[in-house]
């Protein structure tokens, strides 16, 4: 029973899982993709990074396949050597670490801040060493992270940053998108992230000389026999529905954030709370981050879920990086994620949902009463 929410759980449950939504212009886009050229160097894949550059106001867009071919790129925007280190967070999706251990890169795991998906600035300063080649900052779920302050410490120590905004799209600190503060930033246009072009991605950078040596990547080294390089374009259909869905950017934005707006003044249960806010930083509304307070967000995740409520937590069980086999030789004691995994949940916030969906949802998780709290309690 739904009560006064209107929905079924069955019926909420096709809403909630919509993932891409078809949008007005896509099918002009798609036909003049189709009338002007399907490769990666067609002209309506400059049309999509043009598009994008015009969003975010960063002047050097290369459209990718995917996220994990913009991280491989990204990383060739700078010079280093196999067996270097790339200093990462290991509460990041598996994703964006398989690229490195492709590039023959070690990773090396930092702890967060304490509830925030940042990389503590303690813990970085003390990893840096002589072998780290980049440092890679991983927001989730679109939630900002004090990216300034990381920037701040690789320059100090003349270490690339790189940003991988594929959770994070359109979000911003101190009125600025998250892209400004690193020296590339790679996202991905899968369909299950902000902006979908099916599969895809696109790296961004202020600097001329590292997207043009991105760019050089993409296409084989330009095919000069000199530089090395793979082919990782976009393209030309996804290119256009990229190119059709990038004006839209904006206003998907305040769709999502007034859904966050909304369902944040239904809730009403101590037993969980917003994902504490970075100061200066605007949550893009990718999706609702509750933790679960003094106990395991499990129970909270288990509980929506069972209602139809579906949980990125549910769906992808997020642990620290290192427990994965593949990953396990690179293990450090890194308390704060672990903490931080296991107090989560996310709520979906896509502009599919109406009002009736919202209040359903919040319905929902106001009558969450954690197990393990009531055990304690009798
Ligand atoms: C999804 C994701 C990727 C990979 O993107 P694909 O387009 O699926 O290759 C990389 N990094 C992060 C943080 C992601 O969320």
């Amino acid at each position: 029973m739904t009560g006064d929410a209107g929905l079924t759980d069955a019926g909420f449950r096709a809403v909630a899982e919509l993932c891409s939504h078809r949008q007005s212009n896509d099918i002009d886009y798609l036909e003049r993709a189709l009338a002007t050229g399907l490769t990666g160097t067609s002209p309506i894949v400059l049309e999509f990074e043009q598009a994008i550059g015009a969003v975010y106001g960063v002047p050097h867009v290369v459209a990718v396949s995917s996220g994990a071919a913009a991280v491989m790129a990204a990383l060739k925007g700078f010079d280093w050597s196999p067996g270097q280190e790339v200093v990462v967070s290991p509460t990041c999706p598996i994703c964006t670490v398989l690229p490195l251990l492709q590039h023959g890169l070690v990773p090396v795991f930092c702890d967060v801040r304490p509830n925030s998906f940042g990389l503590c600035p303690d813990d970085l300063a003390r990893l840096i060493s002589p072998k780290t080649c980049a440092i890679i900052e991983v927001p989730m779920w679109g939630y900002p992270v004090a990216v300034d302050e990381t920037q701040r410490i690789a320059a100090e120590h003349r270490i690339p940053l790189v940003l991988d905004l594929a959770h994070a799209h359109m979000t911003s600190l101190r009125g600025r998108y998250l892209a400004h503060y690193g020296d590339v930033a790679c996202f991905s246009t899968h369909d299950c992230k902000f902006m979908s072009t099916g599969e895809g991605g696109f790296v961004m950078s202020q600097h001329e000389a590292v997207a043009s040596r991105v760019r050089s990547y993409t296409r084989f080294g330009n095919l000069d026999g000199k530089s090395p390089g793979i082919n990782l374009k976009m393209g030309g259909l996804q290119a256009a529905l990229g190119a059709a869905r990038a004006p839209l950017l904006e206003q998907h934005l305040a769709i999502r954030q007034g859904h966050r707006q909304k369902l944040k003044a239904l809730l009403d249960n101590g037993h969980f709370r917003e994902l504490p806010v970075t100061p200066g930083g605007s949550p893009s509304g990718y999706a609702l981050l509750l933790q679960a307070i003094g106990h395991d967000g499990r129970d909270l995740v288990r509980h929506q879920v069972s209602h139809g409520i579906p949980s990125d937590i549910h769906k992808y069980d997020n642990r620290p990086l290192y427990e994965y086999p593949l990953l396990a030789k690179y293990s450090r004691h890194c308390p704060n994620a672990t903490s931080l995994l296991r107090s989560l949940t996310t709520i979906p916030l896509h502009p599919d949902l109406c009002e009736d969906d919202l209040v359903h949802i919040a319905h929902v998780l106001n009558r969450y009463r954690s197990e393990s709290i009531e055990h304690a309690y009798t």
